[in-house]
């Protein structure tokens, strides 16, 4: 039996202008930037990581900031909504928080036992802060000195998949080790045993299917973690088993990938948990420099030229 997949990596998205992703994220959100480097795919442009102090698997929310992108709408096929962890009673803040921020957020209630906010980045990145009972510890960015340490998002609590359908992709969650907990009209909850960050994947069945586009504001892709190499070999082999298209493992510097669509069109990824973002820079300095894989150091200069330049402020707007 292969290791269990307790849950989410990381969620990665498309954004728009760098600098107001990196703001909202930091300054808003209060996560900490943990990696600054660029697309390994797409050297002219930047991939944004961000999640808790230390960059722990389970919180890492990414981005490829494209200045030009259009934004993208949501179709079935895609992630719908990315939520984040906090205790119950951390929503009247951040439901506070938001709105002093200038972010429209909608305080939508209870889904099954979990007090939920609705709200969007500036790109129309759907986004949900939800609040519940088995929030665990936070390990909250050190410059999010705006936000109060016992409030601070956890990391993920999970993500809504839009489906046409709901069979073959209910298969491969529960494939993957997740069971079926819960529904409440067309929304099927999907849970990993324990309480790791990021292990609630809700299927979202669509009266009317209708396809999105890919575009700013769109998730492009779930990563589920895996413990180890080893694991991440079991998992490819299970899920090929399942004649589901994986992927050859591929090094992202890191963690290590594999990529399969599920049948419904989500790309979902497995990634290692190590080695993890202190690989090429200290804890205490993560996010300051921008770090390129050994292959792409020869054209630093280059890649640097050509990227739009950014700004960390280290301490929040508005906080001396
Ligand atoms: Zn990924």
């Amino acid at each position: 039996m292969a290791k269990p997949i307790v849950g989410l990596h990381h969620v990665t998205a498309i954004a728009s202008d760098p600098q107001r992703n990196l703001d909202f994220y930091t300054e808003i959100l209060g996560l900490r930037f943990v990696k600054r480097t660029i697309n390994f795919d797409d050297p002219g442009s930047y991939h944004f990581y961000f999640g808790d102090d230390a960059g722990s698997p389970g919180t890492i929310l990414t981005f490829f900031p494209w200045p030009n992108a259009s934004r993208g709408s949501i179709g079935v096929g895609e992630t719908a909504a990315t939520a984040f962890s906090v205790p119950l009673e951390s929503i009247l803040f951040w439901e506070q928080h938001l709105l002093a921020s200038g972010v429209p957020v909608e305080h939508t209630g209870k889904r099954f036992n979990e007090d939920v906010l609705a709200f969007a980045d500036p790109d129309g990145m759907r986004l949900e802060i939800v609040g519940h009972a088995e929030a665990g510890p936070a390990n909250p960015s050190r410059f999010a000195t705006n936000i109060p340490a016992a409030h601070a998002i956890r990391g993920f609590f999970g993500v809504t998949l839009a489906e046409a359908a709901y069979d073959r992709t209910a298969r491969v969650l529960e494939v993957m080790g997740l069971r079926k907990v819960a529904e409440q009209g067309n929304r099927f909850r999907f849970l990993s045993d324990g309480a790791a960050l990021g292990n609630h994947i809700d299927i979202l069945v669509a009266a009317n299917p209708t396809y999105g586009r890919m575009g700013a504001g769109s998730v492009h892709h779930i990563a589920f973690r895996n413990d180890d190499d080893a694991s991440q070999l079991e998992w490819q082999e299970i899920l090929s088993n399942e004649g589901l298209s994986v992927t050859p493992v591929q090094d992202r510097t890191y963690f290590h990938s594999i990529y399969f669509r599920e049948p419904g069109g989500v790309l979902f990824e497995m990634a290692t948990n190590p080695p993890g973002f202190a690989l090429d820079e200290s804890i205490e300095t993560l996010g300051e420099a921008l770090k390129l894989p050994e292959w792409l150091e020869p054209k630093r200069s280059l890649i640097e030229a050509r990227l739009p330049t950014i700004q960390l402020h280290k301490v929040p707007a508005g906080v001396e």
